[in-house]
């Protein structure tokens, strides 16, 4: 369904499944937010491809580690508008073994997915609760419902994540704000283009290695007018990975 009035927010967009996502929710008719933190070239031309195809994007470059930049960011825009969609996807991992971690990559992994969520959906879901209405989907991780080893801070986080879904689901569902995590498995990005694929395909059911756009058809379904009564839920897409 076609629907001009309505904004998604999508974090960590300038490529990988924040990019599917983008396109999904433009191809739904959402006006895009898309926030990025330095790949300008890649949100730039992002933006021009949606723009060619008839959508709407603002691009919105921002650290949401940062709670001074976040809220410089969208402070000004959320006086005037709400978004009806924010997905939480912005992201990176720092694999290693615990007893080698170094403090900041502790630090910066709990950072960019748990502040980062803090930083933005704080003010975004402020708004949404004036309106009554919103949906709230953060991108999780197998890792953060299995556990993988030499991941002990992604899966912290992601794990993190998870809870703070079903919380403030809990917490908002009276305001008819939806709230639920997407758990993607192995999905082809520049996040997985270092890892030892032929080590892992055998933990895949599917036998390959997902693609973005597989991942975002669910965000897009949970987006929309099909997807009313769906709330606090975790959605594993991960080619059947046991978790
Ligand atoms: P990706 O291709 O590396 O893209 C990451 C995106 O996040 C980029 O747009 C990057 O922006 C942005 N980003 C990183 N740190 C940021 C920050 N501090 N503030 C704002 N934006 C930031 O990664 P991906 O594979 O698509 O991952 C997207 C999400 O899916 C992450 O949350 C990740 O944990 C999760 N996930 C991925 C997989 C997988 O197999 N790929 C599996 C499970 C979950 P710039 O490049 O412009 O700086």
């Amino acid at each position: 369904m076609i629907n001009h009035a309505k904004i998604a927010l999508v974090t960590g967009a300038s490529k990988g499944i924040g990019a599917a996502i983008a396109h999904e929710l433009a191809g739904d008719g959402f006006h895009l937010w898309l926030n990025y933190r330095s790949d300008h070239q890649a949100a730039e031309s992002l933006a021009e491809e949606i723009r060619s195809k008839g959508g709407a994007c603002t691009l919105l470059p921002f650290d949401v580690a940062d709670p001074a930049a976040v809220s410089s960011a969208l402070e000004p825009l959320l006086a005037e508008q709400t978004p009806f969609v924010l997905v939480n996807n912005a992201g990176f991992a720092r694999d290693g073994i615990l007893a080698l971690m170094s403090p900041s990559d502790w630090t910066d992994v709990l950072s960019v997915h748990l502040n980062g969520f803090f930083n933005v959906t704080r003010l975004v879901v402020a708004r949404m609760l004036k309106k009554r209405q919103g949906r709230i989907i953060n991108i999780v991780s197998t890792s953060g419902e299995s556990g993988v080893g030499g991941q002990v801070n992604y899966s912290a986080a992601k794990a993190g994540l998870i809870g703070a879904t079903r919380s403030l689901a809990a917490e908002v569902g009276r305001r008819n704000i939806l709230v639920n995590a997407v758990s993607p498995g192995f999905i082809t990005t520049e996040m997985t283009a270092d890892l030892p694929v032929d080590q892992l395909l055998p933990m895949i059911p599917l036998g390959r290695f997902g693609k973005p756009e597989e991942v975002s058809g669910l965000v897009g379904f949970l987006c929309s007018d099909r997807a009313t009564y769906i709330t606090g839920q975790v959605f594993a897409v991960n080619g059947g990975v046991h978790i």
